[in-house]
């Protein structure tokens, strides 16, 4: 019964902003799957990973500094690492710790994932507001 699409259609002037008198009905179908979107990722974000360390992971490689290295070579080095580091912010400013172990490093991926489902949940909430608000200003405005 519902008109069901791709989500990420919905922003611009696709979606469900065509001239046909069923408008009406396939916004509010987009907005229903939308809306079940979103009610399964709050399933999943009302579940967080018990072991999460906050902040964001960073890769670096490194020269060491010995003449005869690999590392050193002018053309084609092959730097040391990856050396994982946790990226924080504290009062401003950007602090890099260095990540010793896998568990932490574990720890920190977890949170990243966890950090996106929070922002792919905004962005769902986002969409629907901007949906909500095209199909208020086209009724106020006559089909
Ligand atoms: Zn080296």
């Amino acid at each position: 019964m519902y008109f069901v699409r791709n989500t990420s259609k919905i922003d611009g002037n696709g979606g469900c902003m065509t001239k046909t008198p069923e408008w009406l009905s396939q916004c509010r179908g987009e907005l229903v799957a939308l809306r079940k979107q979103q009610d399964a990722l709050y399933q999943r974000l009302m579940n967080p990973p018990p072991d999460m360390k906050a902040g964001s992971l960073s890769l670096q490689y490194k020269r060491c500094g010995k003449a005869t290295c690999k590392c050193m070579r002018a053309e084609n080095p092959e730097k040391h690492g990856p050396y994982y580091y946790l990226i924080t912010h504290k009062s401003g400013k950007t602090v890099l710790r260095y990540v010793k172990n896998q568990e932490d490093r574990e720890a920190i991926q977890r949170y990243e994932a966890y950090e996106s489902q929070i922002k792919e949940y905004q962005a769902l909430q986002k969409k629907m507001i901007e949906l909500f608000t095209s199909i208020q200003e086209r009724r106020s405005h006559g089909r």
